[in-house]
């Protein structure tokens, strides 16, 4: 579960439209991405409702009563192979929640900084308590590390990202805020196919229907798992005869094991290094689709910070330059293990915090460079205010939806390029300002 941040390599956008009709938007295609995460451990389906209606602060009404929508959907799932009998169980007394509908429809006016972000996401009591887990849970580690090739720091790492550690997994039922979704909520399809997920789930008897907790995006237990994403690659690692994400540790570890191997984890790999980037670099390169082994970046300039090395090995991997803030913050090249954590959760900033925190575990993760922390990240309507202005000045940046995807970063590219800056797609108030002058 992450706060919203100010996205870097987004990859998605929901489409707005003017009545209960579902569209399909692809405006902009992936790469390695971010995105505000809707779902943990799942990419978040182009599938929206209505949003220009839900920022309007109307109220969007369903077109039929929960009764109905539960009377339909309970067809589906007896089709899909769930029984009456445990589909009357778990919805028994199943009404909406409207915390879930209102969490659903918020959109941030202002997001969080990358530094604070990270402040948060490492603090030195988050850095202690994984240490002390690591020491606890070394022989179980271990074990883990021979069967998924997944190294203990990630693992730890991701686990004090996703619950701290196993102690916040969310308190919502899973089944009751998958139905508002489904019912009401943006993305509906997407939402039913949780559902259904989830009543296999408890059909295969993993978890009792009561004890089956999440966040109010479905996202469960100490993995942070979506049902889905618990069907393909919950593990019981016990022995006990039940994947329990939510009770298990040995469960849960082995869990987020096996999805980071099934996301491509190289055991022993750096997942990337700290560098400075030269002056007069060409930004354009600055972008996850730009990716070239580390070797290559070190002949255009890219240098590590003094007292560093080279990880062993990484000189031929391939990498791309990440620049969490812009051309006036903190660089990393990242690897292919960047992109297995980003699999885990599609944000740049998550899987950042994730590496750093792991290696702070080791004693290092500690970042050289400097944030540019008067350079606060524009506001959801200033992103909209932007989009508009570079539209209106030659450089295309798509639908001013706030979101800052592929086409609208490289309208900013073109718009810095034009003042003679460098076109690294970061959007400031600077450039918000001098658009504005035009
Ligand atoms: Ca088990």
């Amino acid at each position: 579960m992450l706060p919203s941040l100010f996205p870097r390599w987004h990859s998605r956008q929901l489409i707005a439209a003017s009545s209960l009709v579902l569209l399909v938007a692809c405006a902009e295609k992936p790469t390695a991405a971010d995105a505000v995460p809707l779902a943990p451990a799942q990419p978040a389906p182009v599938v929206g409702l209505a949003t220009a209606d839900v920022d309007a602060g109307s109220e969007l009404q369903p077109v039929q009563t929960f009764a109905q929508w539960q009377a339909g959907f309970r067809e589906q799932a007896l089709q899909a192979g769930i029984s009456a009998s445990l589909f009357d169980r778990a919805f028994s007394g199943v009404t909406p929640d409207m915390d879930v509908i209102k969490a659903d429809r918020s959109q941030p006016e202002f997001s969080r900084p990358v530094w604070e972000y990270l402040d948060g996401a490492l603090s030195p009591l988050r850095v202690r308590n994984g240490k002390r887990l690591l020491q606890q849970h070394a022989d179980l580690l271990a074990q883990l590390e021979q069967r998924y090739g997944v190294d203990r720091q990630i693992l730890v790492s991701v686990w004090g990202m996703e619950s701290n550690f196993g102690q916040f997994q969310g308190s919502k039922s899973v089944i009751r805020s998958l139905a508002t979704l489904a019912y009401e909520g943006r993305r509906p399809q997407f939402a039913q196919d949780q559902l259904i997920a989830a009543l296999q789930i408890l059909q295969n008897g993993d978890i009792q229907p009561e004890a089956m907790r999440g966040s109010w995006a479905g996202a469960m237990g100490q993995t942070q798992f979506i049902p889905t994403t618990y069907n393909t690659h919950a593990v019981d690692f016990d022995g006990d005869g039940r994947r329990d994400i939510w009770n298990s540790t040995p469960d849960a570890l082995a869990s987020t094991a096996h999805y980071l191997q099934s996301s491509g984890w190289k055991r022993s790999q750096p997942w990337g290094f700290e560098v400075q980037v030269p002056a007069g670099f060409d930004f354009w390169q600055a972008d996850g689709s730009q990716r070239k082994p580390v070797s290559e970046w070190l002949q255009m300039g890219v240098t590590l910070p003094a007292g560093t090395q080279l990880p062993a090995g990484s000189n031929e991997l391939s990498a791309a330059l990440l620049l969490p803030a812009g051309a006036r913050g903190p660089a990393f090249l990242v690897l292919d293990n960047f992109r297995a954590i980003l699999k885990y959760n599609n944000s740049s900033s998550y899987a950042l915090a994730v590496s750093l925190l792991g290696d702070r575990f080791s004693g290092w993760g500690f970042i050289a460079g400097s944030w540019p922390k008067d350079d606060t990240p524009l506001s959801r309507s200033e992103r909209m205010e932007l989009q508009n202005l570079l539209n209106a000045s030659g450089h295309p940046a798509g639908n001013a939806d706030g979101i800052i995807g592929a086409n609208t970063r490289k309208a900013i590219r073109t718009a810095q390029q034009a003042l003679g800056w460098p076109a690294d797609g970061y959007p400031t108030h600077k450039l918000l300002d001098s658009l504005r002058s035009r």
